[in-house]
């Protein structure tokens, strides 16, 4: 339908150098292998029930309703996985993947660290060899996170070239992937890179939408009337968005991190702030500067601090399907402690984007409405940045 050779519209596609061309090629044939092969589902669905935890709860926050008095409230508890967050579930499958393909090495790249864990977690379930490359900055700003994969058998290789963030680790993982893939799969974090890894990834994370809708149907025998999520790469939000697609009267909600503001530099609002380019290997919106370079990104949350958006939403976004709203810092940080307190339940700092949108959007909505929030991961990893954000000064 809308995925003809790794295109979203004018988005996807597979920008990338000659060399590199082999490995996508041999990925994508054993995807489309894989994807219709019995065993490999019955292995992956035992992995996400067994070792994930699956399936999530889908929550009914009542007190959070009843408090804002608008719409029904859900919540999709991703934070319940495995390693606390969706991601355990996007390197599932694609170790598994890997596995099936013959390969004994995973490399991966890291921001906040997050995915390092998740890749480095499967790595060692599998018995695979797994290299993380984490830009220098990050790797002393999640110091806990680089020992969390030393432990669990990773090497861990510091990127110092351009910003030493996410986006170089990226480059760096693109780099080394090149000049090594008889033995290794690169798995990659979110819904981004050149076809097949947009695709690949959405179908892995669309279990999350497969579920809502079982379980909304089980619980109110209807379907939701808007579904919230934050965006970084986008893989989170497109779990939750893909089985609802066609459901026209489903809202589809995206949640960008803008930082300080999307009128200031300091944001990573892409959609709204972005302009088309081609990065990482795909055609998408970018967080650019005036000379079309890729513009230094701002977020409080590490996880959504990225200057791109995977290729769907791109394309969700062209066709009006899907709606992509800032949320700031603060409104982020005022959500991490209302669900705190009103539920019991503290969000990942990512996560909270989702639910300051929805604190503003439920009281709007009627009773009778129904609103999914997904809690993406946990928040534990954020108390002592958010303690700091509040003038505390806590020991991590
Ligand atoms: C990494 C991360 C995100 C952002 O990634 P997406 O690909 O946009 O889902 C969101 N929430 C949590 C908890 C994360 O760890």
């Amino acid at each position: 339908m809308m995925n003809k050779n790794g295109r979203f519209g004018i988005h996807g596609g597979q920008y990338i150098p000659e060399t590199l061309m082999n490995a996508i090629i041999e990925l994508e044939e054993a995807y489309n292998y894989y994807k219709n092969d019995s065993e490999f589902n019955r292995e992956l669905t035992k992995l996400f029930n067994e070792y994930a935890g699956r399936p999530s709860n889908l929550y009914y926050a009542e007190k959070m309703s009843k408090d804002l008095g608008g719409a029904k409230i859900y919540l999709k508890r991703e934070d319940l996985n495995h390693t606390c967050s969706h991601k355990i579930i996007n390197v599932l499958g694609q170790s598994l993947l890997a596995k099936k393909m013959g390969k004994t090495r995973l490399i991966a790249e890291t921001g906040a660290g997050q995915h390092g864990v998740a890749t480095a977690t499967a790595a060692a379930l599998f018995g695979m060899e797994c290299v993380v490359f984490m830009g220098k900055e990050d790797t002393v700003r999640q110091a806990l996170n680089v020992y969390r994969m030393r432990l669990l058998g990773a090497e861990v290789i510091p990127v110092e070239s351009g910003t030493a963030t996410l986006k170089d680790a990226v480059s760096e993982a693109m780099r080394e992937w090149t000049s090594r893939i008889d033995d290794t799969h690169y798995c990659l974090g979110s819904v981004m890179g050149p076809h097949p890894f947009p695709t690949i990834v959405r179908d892995f994370q669309a279990v999350i939408s497969k579920e809502i809708k079982e379980q909304m149907m089980e619980k109110e025998g209807r379907l939701p009337d808007a579904v919230i999520a934050c965006v970084g790469g986008g893989s989170n939000a497109i779990g939750s968005f893909y089985h609802f697609i066609d459901d026209e009267s489903v809202r589809l909600i995206g949640c960008e991190a803008a930082g300080r503001g999307i009128d200031t530099f300091e944001t990573a609002a892409t959609v709204n702030t972005g302009r088309l380019g081609i990065f990482h290997g795909m055609k998408s919106y970018f967080c650019q500067d005036k000379y079309g370079q890729i513009a230094p990104v701002y977020s409080i949350s590490a996880g959504l601090d990225y200057p791109g958006v995977g290729p769907e939403h791109a394309y969700l976004h062209d066709i009006g399907r899907a709606e992509y709203v800032p949320v700031t810092d603060e409104e982020a940080v005022c959500a991490f402690e209302y669900l705190s307190k009103t539920e019991g339940i503290i969000p990942a700092i990512e996560s909270a984007h989702a639910v300051a949108y929805a604190i503003k959007e439920a009281p709007k909505m009627d009773k009778d409405k129904i609103l999914v929030i997904t809690i993406s991961g946990r928040g534990d990893k954020d108390c002592a940045a958010i303690a700091r954000y509040r003038g505390e000064d806590i020991y991590e």
